[in-house]
């Protein structure tokens, strides 16, 4: 199956295969590990030591054995590896690879709200998404991910109101499968935000007996014509479960079919476009442009030179203590 996908990164002219050769022999001179997330390029998940979502590596990061980490995924991740690693050198390939959701929410704002909300007498928890920065971490009560939400949010007192960030459609989709009622903070992901209900309707005209599969970063009217609804963990664990090949339509990151063919090759997956064009071409919007500056170069190279560098922050402590006890406990 061909991906149809249009970038404008530039073509590397190193050999992608001398660059891995080159990393595996920098992983063992630095004593370092590579952590990648589902959403960068595959070839960068075939030589991490561990890959996975979110919350599978937020756990990871914990187990690593070596002095360094180097974090190939978004900024706030590699904070989340700092914090659960205070003692080792964590290192990410693209300092500018940061996340539209995380960036909705900045820390100053949402403290100016949460002051309002006391302000009115309000009584309520803060329930974050992981994809905030450590400064966000670090104001609120719980930290979620698409794979734990619910059960988090199951350990909030009945009697308190949550106020969600930052992510709007995780929220909305939060409060129809718990029943909560929540206060939703309005931000989204530019990747999920853009997948288009009318190719979506199309595409599975095309495909008959397909499978669609959405991320709950999706905006509400995907997810009423999904058939699966999960992040990226879920996903891979649902095509393992099942035997018979199917076609599977993915509305998530489109580096995600990467991790799904290997996990199961039986199964045909095509990834939702964001915007096609009457021409049929589709845009480059299911790939994160953050996710996507992370490279086999940059990798090389941020172990070669040590940097860039996450730094360790203050904040990081009292965001360790809420990280703890949502993904670790
Ligand atoms: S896909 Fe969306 S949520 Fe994920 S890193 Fe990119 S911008 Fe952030």
């Amino acid at each position: 199956m061909s991906l149809q996908i249009l970038s404008e990164r530039p073509v590397s002219e190193e050999d992608p295969l001398d660059l891995m050769d080159e990393i595996e022999a920098l992983k063992k001179e630095k004593d370092a590990s590579i952590l990648a997330h589902f959403y960068v390029d595959g070839e960068i998940q075939d030589i991490a030591d561990f890959t996975g979502d979110s919350l599978k590596l937020a756990r990871d990061a914990t187990k690593v054995t070596t002095s360094t980490i180097v974090f190939a995924g978004v900024h706030f991740m590699g904070e989340s590896a700092k914090i659960m690693n205070p003692e080792k050198r964590v290192l990410i390939p693209d300092m500018l690879a940061g996340c539209s959701l995380a960036d909705s929410c900045p820390p100053d704002q949402l403290a100016a709200f949460q002051e309002q909300l006391r302000a009115q007498g309000r009584d309520f928890q803060t329930v974050a998404y992981i994809n905030t920065s450590a400064a966000v971490k670090s104001l609120v009560d719980w930290i979620v991910t698409s794979g734990n939400a619910r059960e988090i949010i199951d350990r909030v007192p009945a009697d308190k109101e949550i106020l969600f960030v930052p992510d709007q459609h995780l929220g909305r989709y939060l409060i129809e499968v718990t029943g909560r009622k929540m206060i939703l903070w309005p931000g989204s992901c530019m990747v999920h935000e853009v997948f288009s209900i009318q190719d979506l309707i199309r595409i599975k005209k095309r495909t008959p007996g397909c499978v669609i599969m959405a991320h709950p970063e999706c905006p509400q009217n995907i997810l009423e014509l999904t058939d699966v609804v999960g992040g990226t963990e879920k996903m891979r664990q649902h095509v393992m479960s099942v035997e018979k090949p199917t076609t599977f339509l993915v509305a998530t990151e489109a580096a995600m079919i990467h991790p799904l063919q290997k996990a199961a090759p039986q199964h045909t997956y095509i990834p939702v476009p964001g915007i096609t064009a009457s021409t049929g071409e589709t845009c480059a919007c299911n790939r994160c442009p953050h996710m996507s500056r992370n490279t086999l170069q940059k990798v090389r190279d941020c172990l070669k030179n040590g940097g860039p560098e996450i730094e360790w922050k203050d904040y990081f402590q009292q965001a360790r203590a809420v990280l703890d006890k949502s993904l670790l406990k």
